[in-house]
């Protein structure tokens, strides 16, 4: 988002001076950490009103959709490197409940007039490899990047009137008149402007306080396949593979082969995890991979980590004005890479005085609620992500 941010100023506003700040080193965030799906179209058929919202979803989709022509922009006019491929994403199920859920995903995509495919068990298990997955829906919609990679890459071709200073946490901000005071540990930085794009850490800038849940979610890597290894991957070069069941576990074959799986959600108290907690997810990966690649698992994995997703518990998000001439976007509620993106961008624009039918649409959004107690909170979200997991089941 903040780097979106900075390049939409820096365009719009090409006598400015933009600093980008970012308290530790630009990928190595949730953005960077990310599984790299640039979602046009969010991905929960379980949830009811994705079925029934049929205005929500459209507006969703419009702000997704500017936020991946931004992101494509940057490709092919700035020529980012990030692995790019628009192939789409593959809802796969391993169960007859994961079947069933995409059922009702489909019967959502209809009403929206989207289009699918379905991908029977023959034809998934040869793209994948994998005996584990039973049936598919693919969705065109979606592009497939390298978000480290994206991030790193974009960061060096920001306009030139962009100046970086990434490890520069800001640790204590005054905003008043005529320019607001960031302090850093090893200087401060006068602004008429702010764009606050810190996503949960946007509450400990004094806005919206108590609102944001602090999610971890967590991945694996195996080291890149060997060429005797590669074929029992299947004959699809590259592909993202999103669970029928949103707790099962997300899958990337990436361009250099490798398996990369994502699943486990875990409470962050202070927006931090733990070893403990990468460990523990790192088995249930472990798991995952023994059942869809049974034959290849015992290599493990080569890499481990977490990342923070922001929720509110309204599905609220911040976006716009937070006080005379402070701006700022954050909580994506789970998918942000075109949501980040389109979000970070119409942020900037708003901060320029501009309007587009993102800006006004993303203005009157609902704002996140305040959470219950931090004790109740925690406890709900590791009750509910407990269950939610269990059920699941082999969709894991
Ligand atoms: C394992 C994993 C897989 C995921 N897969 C996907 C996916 O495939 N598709 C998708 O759409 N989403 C995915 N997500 C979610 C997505 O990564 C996030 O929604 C998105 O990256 C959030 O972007 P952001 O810019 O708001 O936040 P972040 O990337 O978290 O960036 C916030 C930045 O604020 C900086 N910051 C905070 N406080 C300060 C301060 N005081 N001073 C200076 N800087 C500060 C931080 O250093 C950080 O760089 C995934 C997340 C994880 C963890």
């Amino acid at each position: 988002m903040g780097l979106h941010a900075a390049r939409r100023f820096a365009e719009l506003r090409p006598d400015a001076s933009v600093i980008l700040v970012d308290a530790g080193r630009i990928g190595n965030n949730a953005s960077g950490r990310c599984m790299g799906f640039a979602i046009d179209l969010a991905h929960n058929p379980r949830e009811r009103d994705f079925v029934e919202d049929v205005k929500g979803n459209r507006e969703e989709l419009l702000v997704n959709l500017e936020g991946n022509a931004y992101l494509r922009s940057a490709v092919e006019e700035l020529g980012v490197e990030c692995d790019w491929d628009p192939q789409g994403k593959y809802h796969s199920a391993a169960t007859d409940h994961g079947v069933a859920d995409l059922l009702r995903f489909s019967q959502a995509l209809d009403r929206i007039g989207q289009r699918y495919r379905w991908v029977e068990r023959e034809e998934i298990q040869a793209l994948t490899g994998s005996r584990h997955y039973i049936r598919a829906l693919h969705h065109p919609g979606t592009i497939l990047l390298q978000p480290a990679k994206y991030l790193k890459n974009a960061t060096r071709v920001l306009p030139k009137n962009v100046t970086v200073h990434e490890n520069t946490p800001i640790i204590a901000v005054q905003f008043g008149k005529p320019r607001h005071v960031c302090e850093t540990p090893t200087g401060t930085l006068r602004a008429s402007k702010v764009i606050i794009c810190a996503a949960g850490y946007l509450t400990k800038f004094g806005f919206f306080g108590n609102s944001a849940i602090p999610v971890y979610t967590f991945a694996s890597m195996t080291r890149p396949l060997s060429e005797a290894e590669i074929p029992r991957l299947g004959d699809r070069a590259a592909y993202g593979l999103i669970p029928a069941n949103s707790f099962g576990t997300t899958v990337r074959r990436t361009r250099d082969n490798r398996l990369f799986l994502r699943n486990v959600y875990a409470y962050a108290r202070d927006f931090k995890t733990t070893r403990r907690d990468i460990l523990q997810a790192r088995k249930q990966q472990q798991i995952a991979f023994d059942r869809r690649w049974p034959g290849l698992s015992s290599i493990g994995f080569e890499a481990s980590w977490g990342g923070l997703l922001t929720l509110a518990q309204n599905g609220g998000m911040v976006f716009g004005q937070l006080a005379d001439d402070v701006y700022g976007a954050a909580f994506c509620n789970g998918t942000g890479v075109s949501r980040g993106t389109a979000f970070g961008k119409a942020v900037a624009e708003l901060a320029c005085g501009l309007s587009s039918p993102v800006t006004e649409l993303l203005k009157n959004r609902r704002k996140p609620s305040k959470t219950y107690p931090e004790i109740v909170t925690s406890l709900g979200v590791r009750f509910v992500t407990a269950r939610r997991f269990k059920q699941a089941g082999e969709e894991v």
